[in-house]
């Protein structure tokens, strides 16, 4: 399961401070070490963890902690309610259009789980009564477009698709042109990843924003590649502009460090939670809940 280690080893750190009644700044700090050692240890960028534990550490050495009838209870909550705020604070929830169709552009590296990801978007806003369309841009990996369409068909969504011949600026237009003429009111463009982030890549994702001016440009990031997650969703921010990250395989063993960073380095929340390889496994993500999964 996801934070293992990390839930573990916070938990014990906690169990001790609940114990002592009193405690002093000696103990206090030991704490924070030990918080800050799990963190990095679950691959939580070095910086989030320095400016994280700095902020606690501001929080409960004031009197009102130390000297409380529970300081062990009150750092606990100190620490889960920056956990919390370090994830965004409340849920970010995917922006419609007020002029319909909303189109939601999905973007990422290969094998980060764009199309299975678009399919499950597709399904939850279905059943929150959408009347979704899935568009086929990936034209370069040649099941691309059909992994689409299947997985469109098991979801009883349809899927725009004009093969791999046409570029993939000409699909996203046509395909919110086709939802546009049969009252499909989001649209959910599955773009092509690649191995790595390269300029061909950035150039054909920005022609595709300029063409059809997503209402929400999502990043699909694979959690179980830790602070990569993080460094991929700070590239495309910054020559894409992101809305939101959809953080997927959060039901492997992953550390959980890109859950945990995301967020504070680029600024962008995760909007979505994949937990597993059905097409009902995704998830809208609660940084409170998150926080209070990890902390116990
Ligand atoms: P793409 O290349 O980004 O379009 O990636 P795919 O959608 O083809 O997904 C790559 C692999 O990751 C597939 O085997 C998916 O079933 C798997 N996958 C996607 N999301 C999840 C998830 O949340 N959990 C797990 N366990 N597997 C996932």
């Amino acid at each position: 399961m996801a934070f293992e280690g990390l839930a573990e080893k916070l938990q014990e750190t906690f169990k001790k401070l609940k114990g002592k009644g009193k405690i002093n700044e000696k103990d206090l700090k030991e704490a924070l070490r030990e918080v800050r050692l799990a963190l990095l240890e679950a691959d939580v960028n070095y910086k989030v963890v320095k400016d994280f534990i700095a902020k606690i550490k501001e929080r409960a050495v004031g009197q009102e902690v130390m000297e409380s009838l529970t300081p062990g209870q009150q750092v606990i909550k100190i620490v889960n309610e920056e956990m919390t705020n370090l994830m965004g604070g409340t849920q970010s929830k995917i922006i419609f259009s007020s002029k319909p169709p909303t189109v939601i552009m999905m973007t990422g590296l290969q094998g980060a789980g764009k199309t299975t990801t678009s399919g499950k978007l597709g399904g939850l806003l279905a059943k929150q009564g959408k009347n979704p369309l899935l568009v086929a841009c990936d034209v370069y990996r040649p099941a691309a477009i059909d992994q689409l369409h299947v997985v469109g068909e098991s979801l009883n969504i349809p899927v725009y698709s004009m093969g791999n011949h046409h570029s993939p600026v000409d699909i996203a237009k046509a395909g919110v042109e086709y939802a546009k003429a049969n009252q499909k009111d989001v649209v959910i463009i599955d773009t092509a990843g690649r191995l790595h982030i390269d300029e061909e890549l950035m150039d054909e994702l920005k022609n595709i924003k300029s063409s059809v001016q997503p209402t929400e440009i999502l990043l699909i990031v694979d959690a179980m590649t830790g602070q990569d997650a993080v460094t991929v969703a700070e590239s495309f921010n910054e020559q894409l502009g992101l809305d939101g990250v959809v953080l997927t395989k959060l039901d492997g063993d992953t550390r959980g460090g890109a859950a945990l960073s995301v967020r504070a380095v680029t600024g962008k929340p995760i909007k979505f939670v994949g937990m597993g390889e059905k097409l009902t496994d995704l998830e809208p993500f609660y940084p409170d809940r998150m926080a209070s999964r990890i902390l116990g």
